[in-house]
C-alpha cells in the first residue's frame, strides 16, 4: 500500500462516505475524503435533518388549532418563514463542523472540490492527482425533474429549504415519502398545499392499507391530494406558475416542487477509465460487501440504489471499512429495515407488508385496529390511527408491522428490534402495553382479520 499517496481515498463526504472514512482512519488506514459542497452530505444539508426541523415548525399550526379544545385561547399566532430558515441554518452549520471535527480527529485529510477518476488508483480533484490503494464512492443521488415543459420553473427539495419565503400556494409532485413530507410542512404552517401524484395511491411499496389509510388522512389534514394525474406542463403566468394536468385542468400556484425520484450521481465521475459497471437506472453495481465491477473499487450508500436511507448508507460503510482494513469481513443484511414517513400524522413500517407476505407464505394471519387517537377527543380533529401485524402462521412470527399516527416513528423503532429478534405473535400478545399510548396496540391486537 506504500506506493500510493493513500490506503484509502473516499469521493463524498455524506453519511455513507464519513463513517467509512473515519472506521478505516481508526483501523490505522491514511484516509482522504473529498466533498464538493458541504461536510455530512444530504442526510445533514438538505435531508433528514433539515426536514425535521421544519416538520418540527409545522407542527405549532394544528397544535394551535387544536388547543382551544384543550382550554386555550386567544391563539392567534403568526410565523416568520425567515426566522425558521435562520434557526435551521445555524443549527446545521453546527452539525457540519462536528463533522469536520471528528474527521479531522481521525486523521483523514480533507479535499474541498469535485473528485473523479483519472485512471485506476488516481483521483483528480482541483487539477491535481492523488493516489489511493482503495477507492471508495460515496457520492449519493441528486432529485430528479419530470421531462415536461417548463420544468426549469420548478424547484426540488434542495431548493425548498432555503426558499426566501414560503409560498402561499404550492403544488407538490409526486406520490413518494418526500412529496408526502414537503405536503405536511407546507400544509401545517397554513399554506395551501395540493400534491399530484400520477400513481393510483402514495406510497408505492408500502403496505397497501398503510398507503389507503395515510392517503386519506393527508386529505383530510387539508392536503388537495389528487391522484391519478400527470403535470404535463408548467409556465409562468402573471407573476404566478400554471400547472397544466392530463386532465386538462390548470391550476394557479406560487410554487411547484418536484419531488419525483432521485438519480444516482455517477456523471461525470470517470467512471469510464476505471470499468465500474452500472444498472439501467444508473446506479453502481456492488457485491454484499459493497465491492464494483473493478478491483479495488468500491461503493456505498444512495449511489448504489439498494436502500436509500442514511442508517444504511452509515451501516455500508462501516462494515466496508471493516471488511477491508479492520480485518472483520461483513456482509450487509437489508432484511428488515424500518422506514418512517414524517408527514402528519407519521406512518412507519418495519418487515414485509400484506401483499409481500402473502406471497412468500402459505399461510398469512392480519392484525389491524384503526382507532381515533386520544388526543383528538377533546381536540375534535377528524382523525384515525392504523396499526397492522402481519404473521407467517406457520412459525407464528411478526414478518411485518405497520403503523400511522403520531409518532409512528419513535414506536417503529422497537417494534424493529422485536422483528429481527424474531419475535412471535404470542411474544407480542404476552408483552404488557404502556397505557395510554398508540404504541400499545401492537400488544394488545386479538382478532385476527382475515
Ligand atoms: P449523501 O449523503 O448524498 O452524500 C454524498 C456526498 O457526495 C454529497 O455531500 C455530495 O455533495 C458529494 N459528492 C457527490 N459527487 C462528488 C464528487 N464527484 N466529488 C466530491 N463530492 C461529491 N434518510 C433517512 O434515513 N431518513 C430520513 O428522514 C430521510 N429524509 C430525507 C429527506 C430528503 C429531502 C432527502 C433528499 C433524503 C432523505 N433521506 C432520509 C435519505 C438520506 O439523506 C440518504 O439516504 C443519505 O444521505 C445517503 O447517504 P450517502 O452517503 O449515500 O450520500
Amino acid at each position: 500500500m506504500q506506493n500510493y499517496d493513500f490506503d484509502l481515498f473516499v469521493i463524498g463526504a455524506g453519511s455513507g462516505g464519513v463513517r467509512a472514512a473515519r472506521v478505516a482512519a481508526g483501523h490505522g488506514a491514511r484516509v482522504a475524503i473529498a466533498e464538493e459542497y458541504r461536510l455530512g452530505g444530504t442526510c445533514v444539508i438538505r435531508g433528514c435533518v433539515p426536514k425535521k426541523l421544519l416538520m418540527y415548525a409545522s407542527q405549532f399550526g394544528p397544535g394551535f388549532a387544536d388547543s382551544a379544545g384543550f382550554g386555550w385561547s386567544r391563539m392567534d399566532p403568526s410565523h416568520s418563514w425567515t426566522s425558521l430558515i435562520a434557526a435551521k441554518n445555524a443549527e446545521i452549520t453546527r452539525l457540519e463542523g462536528i463533522y469536520r471535527r471528528l474527521l479531522e480527529a481521525a486523521g483523514v485529510e480533507i479535499f474541498t472540490g469535485r473528485a473523479q477518476f483519472s485512471g485506476p488508483n488516481e483521483i483528480t480533484i482541483n487539477g491535481a492527482s492523488v493516489s489511493a490503494n482503495t477507492i471508495l464512492i460515496a457520492t449519493g443521488a441528486t432529485p430528479a425533474m419530470p421531462a415536461v415543459p417548463g420544468a426549469q420553473l420548478m424547484i426540488t427539495s434542495n431548493d425548498a429549504f432555503d426558499l426566501p419565503a414560503a409560498p402561499d400556494r404550492i403544488a407538490i409532485v409526486g406520490g413518494g415519502y418526500i412529496a408526502c413530507e414537503f405536503a405536511g410542512i407546507f400544509n401545517g404552517l397554513g399554506r395551501k398545499v395540493v400534491q399530484l401524484h400520477r400513481g393510483s395511491q402514495i406510497l408505492r411499496g408500502f403496505d397497501d392499507e398503510l398507503r389507503n389509510h395515510l392517503g386519506d388522512e393527508l386529505s383530510k389534514s387539508g392536503i388537495d391530494l389528487r391522484l391519478g394525474v400527470d403535470v404535463v406542463a408548467v409556465e409562468r403566468q402573471r407573476g404566478a406558475l400554471s400547472v397544466h394536468l392530463s386532465t386538462g385542468e390548470a391550476i394557479e400556484v406560487d410554487a411547484v416542487m418536484a419531488a419525483t425520484g432521485r438519480m444516482c450521481n455517477t456523471w461525470r465521475l470517470g467512471l469510464e477509465t476505471v470499468d465500474v459497471a452500472l444498472d439501467i437506472n444508473g446506479a453502481i453495481k456492488v457485491d454484499e460487501f459493497s465491492q464494483t465491477s473493478c478491483p479495488g473499487v468500491y461503493a456505498v450508500g444512495d449511489v448504489t440504489n439498494r436502500l436509500n436511507l442514511t442508517p444504511v448508507a452509515i451501516h455500508e460503510g462501516h462494515a466496508f471499512a471493516d471488511t477491508i482494513f479492520g480485518g472483520k469481513p461483513r456482509s450487509i443484511d437489508h432484511a428488515n429495515v424500518p422506514f418512517a414517513v414524517f408527514s402528519q400524522p407519521q406512518a412507519a413500517s418495519v418487515g414485509l407488508s400484506e401483499a409481500q407476505a402473502r406471497a412468500r407464505y402459505a399461510d398469512v394471519a392480519i392484525y389491524g385496529s384503526t382507532l381515533r387517537p386520544m388526543r383528538a377527543a377533546l381536540s375534535q380533529r377528524n382523525e384515525k390511527a392504523l396499526v397492522k401485524l402481519v404473521v407467517d402462521e406457520s412459525t407464528d412470527r411478526v414478518v411485518g408491522a405497520h403503523i400511522v399516527g403520531a409518532d409512528a416513528a419513535e414506536i417503529i423503532q422497537g417494534i424493529a428490534v422485536a422483528i429481527k429478534a424474531k419475535a412471535t405473535k404470542a411474544d407480542f400478545d404476552t408483552t404488557l402495553g404502556v397505557h395510554p399510548t398508540l404504541a400499545e396496540e401492537f400488544v394488545t391486537l386479538r382478532s385476527r382479520r382475515t
